[in-house]
């Protein structure tokens, strides 16, 4: 009798064990997948920011390219870069080293003094000398212009955008 009753609930003991594996394995399943969902879910959100950052990055250039940097036009011919003041719509800031920053209000393109080791130098170089001759009523800003030199060798060592 006493022996049955053990027996009876070592089956029950096992079925409960087989039980309690099977709920763990189906709980193990389900965090799986969810994890899995969350990880698509990443993945397309991504891709998706990846996406739209292209997307504003070809249109911003495509209005770069389009913009004539000038002032005035009619309507939206002005607003969407095609100006026809005299006046360029930049503004030029000087640094403290000489050297100017321009950027465009319309387009925001920018020109700054090229690194000299740019493979595109000579292009880059004659683009910033245009710009900085492009006529325009909207004032300079900058402060006073110094230069730092090496104090054992004497060359200059001015700050350059873009090199550190
Ligand atoms: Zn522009």
């Amino acid at each position: 009798m006493r022996e049955a009753a053990l027996e009876q609930s070592d089956v029950e003991l096992k079925a409960l064990m087989l039980e309690e594996r099977r709920l763990r394995n189906q709980l193990l399943k389900y965090e799986l997948e969810k994890m899995q969902l969350k990880k698509s879910e990443l993945l397309h959100n991504h891709e998706q920011v990846e996406k739209d950052l292209a997307d504003m990055m070809r249109q911003s250039a495509l209005r770069r390219r389009q913009c004539n940097h000038r002032k005035g036009g009619r309507g939206m011919e002005g607003i969407r870069g095609q100006g026809s003041a005299n006046e360029y719509s930049i503004f030029k800031h000087q640094f403290p080293n000489g050297e100017w920053f321009i950027i465009c209000s319309r387009c925001t393109n920018e020109w700054r003094s090229p690194d000299p080791n740019d493979p595109n130098y000579p292009a880059l170089y004659q683009a910033y000398q245009t710009a900085l001759m492009y006529p325009t009523d909207n004032i300079p800003s900058g402060g006073s212009i110094f230069t730092f030199k090496d104090s054992t060798t004497g060359v200059p060592a001015n700050f350059r955008w873009g090199q550190v």
